[in-house]
Order: structure tokens, then sequence, then C-alpha cells
């Protein structure tokens, strides 16, 4: 995590580096502001960049034994804190290091996340991910610990609303009395949550939502949307990263092969031949790598469909609309036909990729569907 991976926030980022230079180094920070404005990837930077053994005017060097161990996470003055849930049958208490290497390559992966995201990746869904008592002995214990190279212990405190009141008080006494060379940045959606007592020992940098403009070239270069859509989505999304890839995600791909697939399932049902040879036309004007979308998609929704007979909730990944439309779809997929489909899925995806007339392909797949759907 560099300052120049970070969406936007130009201005935050100058003023952190100049704060830095100026040797203006606080002891507590408070990195606030809504959900998706890239607090945490910025408190990542900030503390690669003060460790950076020769940073720029404006980033770390990203080659220096310190910035190595960034790259990963794995520097061993870079503390993480965050909220966790406790294991099925784990005898002794939960504590971060438990999720350590979950945690670094769910961060590298995509550093824009919520709370939700973070606690299924831990395995876990409806279960509340707090920050426990024993974090802070944790803390503590890490801290007693000369610095590695000299440099500044950080400890990156990722919501520290979830904090218990035990876990919160005895942080507030090492903040009262910090370590030299050790500095916290605490990354909170929910600043006042916290005990004041907490709030007058930090100081506060607030980030502001992401301007549209820079939400917006995102969007085209990371996602390639043209622009007039970007500029609705990066509108929409009201300064959060987590929002404007929600609404591609939803919106975009998705939803056209959706419509693609429920479209060809009626005109099969229906027997509308006529259509069905529309239906087709409209699939071969699209570009060949999303037509291989396309039936990824379509063996997705068979297998989707043929689970959801089985009432098991906690095994579908349909979206609400997908799930709608499977509650009068998902008994034509069944044990009796579910193979032959695949297969004829399979089989159009391979005759895609050898370059077979595209148009062919697909009327060729929605005639054998017509079969295939009656065989209950
Ligand atoms: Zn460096």
């Amino acid at each position: 995590m560099f300052f120049k991976d970070i969406i936007g926030q130009e201005k935050a980022k100058r003023r952190l580096i100049n704060e830095i230079k100026e040797g203006r180094i606080p002891h507590a920070q408070l990195f606030c502001g809504p959900e998706g404005v890239g607090k945490l990837p910025l408190a990542i930077a900030y503390a690669r960049y003060i460790n950076c053994q020769s940073p720029s005017d404006d980033d770390a060097c990203g080659t220096c034994p310190n910035c190595i161990k960034f790259n990963k996470l794995i520097h061993p003055d870079l503390h993480f804190v965050f909220p966790v849930v406790k294991k099925k049958g784990a005898s002794k208490p939960v504590v971060c290091d438990d999720y350590i290497s979950t945690w670094r390559q769910f961060v590298l992966n995509n550093p824009y996340f919520t709370l939700n995201q973070w606690t299924k990746e831990m395995g876990v869904e409806n279960q509340q991910a707090i920050i426990y008592s024993n974090e802070s002995d944790e803390i503590l214990k890490k801290l007693s610990f000369k610095s590695s190279q000299g440099g500044y212990k950080c400890v990156i405190i990722w919501l520290p609303e979830k904090m218990n009141v035990e876990c919160s008080n005895k942080l507030l006494k090492i903040l009262e009395e910090p370590p030299s060379m050790t500095i916290f940045l605490l990354i909170s959606e929910q600043p006042d949550t916290l005990l004041t007592t907490i709030l007058s020992r930090c100081q506060r940098f607030n980030l502001p939502a992401i301007s549209e403009y820079d939400m917006t070239n995102m969007i085209t270069n990371r996602f390639g949307i043209e622009e007039i859509s970007a500029k609705e989505i990066a509108h929409a999304s009201q300064g959060s990263v987590l929002k404007a890839i929600d609404t591609i995600q939803t919106n975009d791909e998705h939803k056209e092969f959706f419509d693609l697939f429920v479209s060809l399932m009626r005109l099969c049902y229906a027997r509308k031949i006529r259509e069905m040879k529309l239906w087709s036309e409209t699939l071969a004007s699209m570009g060949r790598e999303r037509q291989k979308n396309f039936l990824t998609y379509c063996q997705n929704m068979i297998r989707e469909n043929f689970i959801y007979n089985f009432h098991k909730d906690e095994l579908n990944y349909m979206s609400s609309s997908e799930k709608q439309f499977s509650q009068k779809f998902a008994p034509f997929i069944n044990e009796k036909n579910i193979f032959g489909i695949m297969n004829e899925l399979s089989e159009a995806q391979s005759h895609i990729e050898q370059n077979v007339n595209a148009k062919m392909v697909f009327f060729d797949f929605s005639l054998k569907m017509i079969v295939l759907l009656i065989q209950k």
C-alpha cells in the first residue's frame, strides 16, 4: 500500500506527508470518515512512508528492506488490531494474531472493505466481531520489544469502536503514557462512540468523501466503463468506493446476463422459435469474451437453481431478483436434466472458443433447451 494506490484524497496525502517532513508525527492519530473513503489504506501508506529508508517527495521507495516487508504487511514493527470472532470450540481467548495471515491477504487484495465483508472472510456470519480485552495486553507485549530497525513502531487499530470497555480502558492507559517511537493510528467510522478520554488523546484527521472526479477516473480505469455511466455511478456513490463497486457489480453485466438468461428460459418454455432466433442474434453481436462470460453465468444459474430445490439457503449465492425468479424456475432444473444442460453449456463454451459461428451456437443451444426443460 503506497500513497499512489489510494483513490483520490490528494489533499489529505499532501497534508500527511508535509507533516511528516516537518517532523510533526503525533503519537496518536484518529482517521475518521465515512465507509469506503480509504482510511485504512491511507494509514498503511502513512506507516510505510515514515518507516521507508529513502522516501521520495510523495511516496515510499518500495525497494528498501522496510518497504519490502511492508509489501506483504509483515514488517515486525507494523501491528494490526481489528475486530475478530471467537472460533467455534476455541478454548483460549481469541486475539488478532489468530487471524493475521487471513487479514494480511484480505487487505492486500483490496484495502477497501466493510466490517461485514471482513467477518465473512473470517468464515463466520451473523456473529459480532469485536476487539476483546486481552488484545490490549497483546499490544503492550508487542510494544515492549525493541523496534527492529530503530524506526517507528506502528499500531493500526481498525474500528476502535468495536473495542469492549475493558479494552478501551487499557488502551487509554497506553495512550496516556505512550512508549517512545511508537505511533497509534486509529481508524474509526463512529468516532462519537469512542471514550472521550481516548478522543482527547488523539489528533483527529478527517478524511472526506472521494471527489466525483477521482471516483469517475477510478471507475473508467479499473472497470473500463464509459465516462457517462462512470460519472453517474460516481455521483450515486457519494464518495465511497464500496458503494461504487457495489453499484457496478449489481447493475452492470450481471443484470444484463440475468435478463438474457430469463428471457431465453421463457422463450424455450413457450417454444417461441422466431424469438429464440432473435435472441441468438443478440448474443452473437457481443464479443467472444462476453459470450463466454455469459455461458459461465448460465452454468452458475443452473447450478444455483438445482441447489435451490433443496431449500438450503446458506448454500445459495443468488441476488434477490435471481432468487425471485427461481421460486418458479428452480423445479425445472432437476436430476433428470441438470447434467444434460451443463454439458450443452460447456459444449457451447468450447465452440465459442473455437470460433464456431456464435449465432449457430446459441440458437442450437436454445433448441436443445426446449427438450431438456421438459424432462421432469
Ligand atoms: Zn522504502
